[in-house]
This record gives C-alpha cells, sequence and structure tokens, in this order.
C-alpha cells in the first residue's frame, strides 16, 4: 500500500519510469467515499482500477476526479476512470475549456487526443467537499486554468505542474519548456507560498512530506 499521509495514498504503477513520475494521488474521505487528484498517462486507467481493487475500494466509491490541469499526463486515463467509477470531475472554468477543446490549446505540453468535458467547473477559491474539505486556487502559468488544492486541516497542497519536486526535499518552478507563461506560474507560486503548507504534493518527483514549508520558502528566495 501507498498511504503516504494519513488518507492520502500515491497510486501504485502509474510512473512510467523512475526518471519520469507521475503521482497520481486518491484521497479518503470523511464518509466512506474516495476522490482522485489527476489520472495519469494514457493506460494509468489499469493500474489506478487495480490499486483500488487492492485496497478493496469499488470504483464507485471514487466520486470525485479533481483535474490539475488538461495536459495528457495528468487527463490520460480520465475517459475510463469516469466512466468506470461515474466520478464527478471538476476542472478550473478555463481549463474546462480547453478540456472540451472549445477552443483548442495552443500551448506548450502533450495534450488530449479526445474532447472530455467535465461536470463541474471551478474558480478561484471554490470549495470541494472532498477529502475532509479542499480548497481549488487559481494557479495559472504552466497552463492558463491551471489548479493546485489546498487541504487546511492538514495544510497539504496538491500542486500539479506548479511546482516539481526534487531529490532531498526541494523543489523547483514548474519547467518553461511546457509551460504556457513561467512568470505567471512565479506569481502563483509566490501566493501559495502564503499558506501554511506542511506536505507538497507535487506530481511529478516528491512528494515533500512535513518539509514543504520550508521546500517552498526554499524555492521563493531563489526566485526573488
Ligand atoms: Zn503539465
Amino acid at each position: 500500500m501507498a498511504e503516504i499521509l494519513p488518507g492520502v495514498h500515491q497510486v501504485e504503477g502509474v510512473d512510467p519510469s523512475p526518471e519520469f513520475s507521475t503521482h497520481v494521488y486518491l484521497l479518503k474521505d470523511k464518509g466512506p467515499t474516495w476522490t482522485l487528484v489527476d489520472t495519469g498517462l494514457p493506460g494509468s486507467h489499469a493500474a489506478i482500477l487495480a490499486y483500488l481493487a487492492k485496497l478493496k475500494v469499488e470504483p464507485t466509491a471514487v466520486k470525485k476526479i479533481l483535474l490539475t490541469h488538461l495536459h495528457r499526463d495528468h487527463t490520460g486515463g480520465l475517459q475510463v476512470i469516469a466512466e468506470r467509477t461515474r466520478a464527478r470531475t471538476f476542472a478550473h472554468w478555463i481549463e474546462a475549456a480547453y478540456l472540451a477543446m472549445d477552443p483548442k490549446y495552443d500551448g506548450p505540453g502533450s495534450l488530449p487526443t479526445e474532447p472530455f468535458r467535465v461536470d463541474e467547473t471551478l474558480k478561484d477559491g471554490d470549495s470541494v467537499d472532498a477529502a475532509g474539505g479542499l480548497v481549488a486556487y487559481h494557479t495559472p502559468g504552466h497552463t492558463p486554468g491551471h489548479v493546485s488544492y489546498y487541504q487546511p486541516e492538514h495544510k497539504l497542497l496538491f500542486t500539479g505542474d506548479l511546482l516539481i519536486g526534487q531529490p532531498g526535499d526541494e523543489v523547483i518552478l514548474t519547467v518553461p519548456d511546457f509551460t504556457h507563461h513561467t512568470p505567471t506560474a512565479k506569481i502563483s507560486a509566490r501566493r501559495m507560498g502564503q499558506l501554511a503548507v506542511d506536505s507538497l504534493l507535487t506530481y511529478h518527483g516528491g512528494p515533500v512530506l512535513h518539509k514543504g514549508g520550508p521546500a517552498l520558502r526554499a524555492l521563493l528566495d531563489k526566485l526573488r
């Protein structure tokens, strides 16, 4: 089992390689239900369903799928997992339009090949009734409608691709090659620096458990 923090699972078997890790998080809700944050590369649905089976969790117990952004390594398993779980799907309203290919996204990074219509669109500061209460923060830069999800009770920040974990409990800012607008990502990171953070649940690399606050502050000092 990969329960890395109480109620926070890192789904096993979705990483394409040790150098390119993709952390799909499965979160326990307050009741008997579950929430997924992002869905991995295309084909990841098999590993996600296998992990649920290992936990003896029915796919239909996953009630919400929260997306950080549209890139294919985050949305590859979305179609199948949404069908199998019948979960409600969430993304920022800007990202929701690009996911629906209305209009088509023309920024960097690998993109979904099929349109997907999410059930719920989020705006900055929206609460999501999942995992003991999450707040969706619009953190643009990597993509225009990128969202980070914050869990205030345990001070967890699911950063998507705003931050990337590094060895030694460090983080870097999203890499420019796959980023729509790096200066905006910097501003988003600065804003996340105003939150009380215990752990940074990065999608690639990391995560930084319990040392997330100092890791984020060190990055912001470097970016100054
Ligand atoms: Zn990305």
